[in-house]
């Protein structure tokens, strides 16, 4: 056997289960009692331990312990990465520095160390609340829907979902025969709770009164297929404006985070900005293994569980 020691930057090992998605969503009862049976069977969680300095964690710097990147490498036989793909896309649009702009996971976030008692733990942000507020929810995906139905349950006045993508059909298309995944329309039960959702729709600029988040200037596009790719038009005259007091940016992250542990050890990329590594999960260094979001980009709790599992057998065997 083997002894594994697990370094986690938060106060509670977990990631976007945790932190990420809404309590009403996944029971975090679930993730405590999986970490119990690690912790029987071996594991040593080392809990709010940095493993190098990054400056995009969330817990406050007066609470975590920032440990040498290399340090950890030389100490151990092999390293395994599954730090998350964790660098969110942003709008940069004219008024984004505006007040009440804010990225989903922020929210999101908060909201999830409030409901367990971690506030105070957090670095020192602005609490991010939706109560008698019309919300704008940027981007179609699950992780605006969480903000959906978190910023419902906070008592919004209004929640509405923009997504640039045209609508999905309600059904399979025959292009998409199964066993092909099926784009096809979801309605969360957030949904259901209530919101406007619009699709094909850009947003052009924040507009702000005295700093703060006012409305938001969008326009309609139209997706037109050309040589087997969609692409994006404009559809003049279709301007239009959505009055908002909360902006949640939902667009999705677009790779690891960079700086800090990846940085320091210089691991090579993939074209999309992640832990580039070979079939055994091996990355470009002989002793680090990456596995999870931060090799395959931002994706699902079944294939980061599944890519663990597959990594730990990869380094079994290079052991
Ligand atoms: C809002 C939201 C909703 C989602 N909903 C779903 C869903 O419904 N279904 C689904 O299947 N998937 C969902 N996902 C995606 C899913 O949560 C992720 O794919 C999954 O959590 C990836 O696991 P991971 O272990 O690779 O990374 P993460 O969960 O991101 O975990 C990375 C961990 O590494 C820690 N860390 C980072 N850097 C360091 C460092 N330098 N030192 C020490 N620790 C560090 C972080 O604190 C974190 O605990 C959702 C994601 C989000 C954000």
């Amino acid at each position: 056997g083997f002894t594994v020691t697990v370094f986690e930057a938060d106060a509670k090992a977990g990631g976007y289960l945790r932190y990420g998605i809404p309590d009403f969503k996944l029971d975090k009862r679930f993730i405590d009692r999986r970490l119990k049976v690690m912790e029987e069977e071996g594991v040593e969680f080392k809990t709010s331990t940095q493993v190098g300095k990054s400056g995009s964690m969330f817990a406050s710097e007066a609470l975590v312990e920032i440990i040498n990147t290399q340090e950890v490498v030389d100490d151990f036989d092999a390293t395994l990465i599954t730090i998350g793909a964790r660098a969110p896309r942003d709008l940069h649009l004219p008024g984004r520095e505006g007040v009440g702009i804010h990225q989903a996971l922020d929210f999101l976030s908060l909201q999830n160390r409030a409901y367990c008692g971690e506030r105070n733990e957090c670095r020192d942000i602005e609490p991010i609340i939706a109560y008698g507020k019309r919300v704008v929810v940027i981007g179609g995906g699950d992780t605006g829907a969480d903000c959906v139905g978190t910023a419902n349950r906070q008592g919004a006045r209004s929640v509405t979902q923009i997504e640039l993508l045209p609508k999905p059909p309600e059904h399979r298309s025959s292009s998409e025969p199964w066993p092909l995944w099926p784009k096809v329309l979801k309605t969360s039960s957030s949904h259901l709770e209530g919101c406007d959702r619009l699709w094909s729709i850009n947003t052009n600029r924040f507009n702000l009164v005295d700093g703060i988040i006012e409305s938001i200037d969008c326009s309609k596009v139209e997706w037109v297929e050309e040589g087997g790719k969609l692409k994006m038009q404009p559809v003049l005259g279709s301007e239009f404006n959505i009055e908002a007091d909360l902006v949640l940016l939902a667009m999705g992250f677009v790779h690891v985070v960079q700086e800090g542990l990846v940085a320091d050890l210089g691991l090579e990329l993939d074209p999309r900005g992640n832990i580039r590594t070979a079939g055994t999960f091996h990355s470009s260094h002989p002793k680090v293994w990456a596995s999870g979001d931060a090799r395959r980009g931002a994706s699902l709790v079944v294939h980061a569980i599944a890519d663990g599992r597959a990594a730990a057998e990869a380094m079994m065997r290079g052991l």
